[in-house]
């Protein structure tokens, strides 16, 4: 928990949010300011930076954030969807704890 982090906020539930899925190690809420008809963030409980402050010990933890994206993408209705981890200012960044977006629902899918 970083004090002045958003995100662990909403993960410790100090913050509201519109969550689709939690368990031990992450939660999933639908982003505040949608870039698609469906966008939401799956985030791990853990404060971790970014993808650059991951190493080892958080591989099983990134590899449950993978998995869980269909899951819920599916749950939503999505027959397919992008992903994006925007990393570092120079990446997009702009919360700095990690989290993969999930998007999907656009009529005419916009290519990166
Ligand atoms: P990024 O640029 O990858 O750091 O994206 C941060 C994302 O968090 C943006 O898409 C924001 O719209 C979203 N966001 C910020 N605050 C909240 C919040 N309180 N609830 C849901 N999404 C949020
Ligand atoms: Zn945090």
């Amino acid at each position: 928990m970083s004090a002045d982090c958003i995100f662990c906020k909403i993960a410790s539930g100090a913050i509201p949010s519109k969550k689709m899925y939690e368990d031990d190690d992450v939660i999933a809420f639908h982003d505040i300011n949608p870039a698609a008809k469906v966008h939401f963030l799956i985030v791990p409980k853990l404060h971790v930076e970014s993808l650059q402050t991951c190493d080892t010990t958080h591989q099983s933890l990134l590899g449950k954030m993978l998995l869980l994206a269909p899951k819920l993408a599916a749950e939503q209705g999505l027959k397919g969807f992008k992903t994006a981890i925007n990393t570092g200012r120079e990446g997009g960044q702009e919360v700095f704890h990690l989290h993969m977006h999930v998007l999907g629902g656009w009529k005419t899918i916009p290519k990166l």
